[in-house]
């Protein structure tokens, strides 16, 4: 389990609507952040707000319909352990923004685990991530900042780059997964481009 936690038993009042997979918005990618303004704390805030809603761990613009470079995240303690159950990341305040996130180094190492995404209602896939990322951002606050990552973190952070960079993690399951899936997949597409053409 990834993004999503479970799935919530009643719908709730959010700000943001989350845009599911056949949404264009999702393949666009980032714009960089040059000014924290009030409408980018915001952002973050409404972000938080919808994930937590969701019950998701990550985040990120496009899954809003925006593409700002912004991306939430709220990694449970429990998520956040290694084999022996230590606690990896104690000292991320969370919930956590990362504003301009770039990967400047990853191990060569990788791991595939189950994802699933808040775009792919009931989908779910072993995705192949680097055990270990080093991460550049800027904080909520300004600051330029650079964290060593492991495991869970590292992977989540890693799907939310991807969004940013209009990556989906259905385009990182292994080709038997996508046949597999196939039939989920353009339901969902269907679903989405019916929501969409009653909105606009
Ligand atoms: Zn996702």
């Amino acid at each position: 389990m990834f993004e999503k936690l479970a799935r919530p038993r009643y719908s709730v009042l959010v700000k943001l609507n989350i845009r599911t997979y056949g949404d264009p918005v999702l393949r666009e990618k980032s714009t960089q952040i040059v000014k924290i303004t009030k409408e980018i704390r915001a952002l973050a805030d409404d972000m938080i707000e919808t994930m937590h809603a969701a019950k998701g761990v990550g985040l990120a613009a496009q899954q809003v319909g925006r593409t700002e470079a912004i991306a939430v995240l709220d990694v449970p303690a429990s998520y956040d352990v290694d084999e022996a159950g230590n606690r990896l990341h104690p000292d991320i305040p969370m919930p956590w923004a990362l504003l301009n996130p770039e990967i400047t180094e990853m191990s060569e190492e990788s791991e595939a685990c189950e994802e699933g995404c808040l775009s792919f209602p009931d989908i779910s896939a072993p995705i192949p991530r680097a055990k270990e990322i080093t991460l550049k951002y800027m904080d909520i606050k300004g600051a330029q900042q650079s964290i060593h990552l492991k495991e869970f973190m590292a992977r989540a952070v890693q799907h939310e780059l991807d969004h940013l960079n209009g990556v989906l993690f259905v385009d990182r399951m292994s080709p038997l997964k996508k046949i597999a899936i196939a039939g989920q997949l353009k339901r969902l597409r269907r679903e989405t481009q019916e929501v969409l053409q009653a909105t606009t």
